[in-house]
């Protein structure tokens, strides 16, 4: 049976590249996640420039963060954005923080707190990371991040990290 009750829930997704033109591929993502059947979009930020985290032996990043509405539940929403990083390229290694072409992660799902063997929300980076901080605060200035705090408290703590924003267009 079609779920027509479903419940629009809006979401945050964290995009970052750091191969093969990784701005060409932010700008691919955003078209493909709004693409996605049960998803439109909200909001997009500027594109940012960061260096890596973990090994540094890789280029720098291109960051950004894009906000959603959408009727599909978490999982079904982080697999549809696995997807799309597949489809962009990316080589699945064991290793975190390595290169790679696409890198969406889901960083907020409403208001939920979700801990399950494949998703953690929010993601558990998104306190500390200014390259997830500066891009959210400019689409999204009053957000709550629940069970941690509103994002200007969070990002007056969080240190710039060589994050720069990218002058080019969107
Ligand atoms: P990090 O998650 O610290 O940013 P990463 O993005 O490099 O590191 P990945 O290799 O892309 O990590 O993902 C590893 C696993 O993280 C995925 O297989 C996925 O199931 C899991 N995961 C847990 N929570 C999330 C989330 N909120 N968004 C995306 N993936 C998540
Ligand atoms: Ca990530
Ligand atoms: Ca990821």
């Amino acid at each position: 049976m079609i779920n027509s009750t479903a419940e629009w829930v809006t979401a945050y997704i964290g995009l970052g590249s750091n191969l093969a033109n990784p701005a060409e591929q932010i700008k691919f993502a955003r078209i493909a996640i709004a693409q996605i059947i049960g998803v439109k979009e909200l909001a997009f930020s500027d594109l940012y420039h960061s260096p890596p985290m973990g090994p540094q032996d890789q280029p720098d990043y291109v960051n950004a963060v894009m906000s959603i509405t959408t009727d599909l539940p978490p999982l079904d929403l982080l697999r549809s954005l696995q997807r799309i990083e597949n489809d962009q390229g990316r080589i699945r290694k064991d290793q975190r923080w390595v290169a790679r072409t696409l890198d969406l992660d889901l960083l907020l799902y409403g208001e939920q707190l979700i801990e399950l063997p494949d998703l953690s929300v929010p993601h558990p980076g998104i306190a500390e990371r200014a390259f997830v901080l500066y891009p959210l605060y400019e689409i999204a200035p009053n957000l709550l991040i629940p069970g941690k705090a509103n994002i200007a408290d969070l990002l007056v703590h969080c240190p710039v990290n060589g994050l720069k924003k990218l002058a080019a267009e969107r």
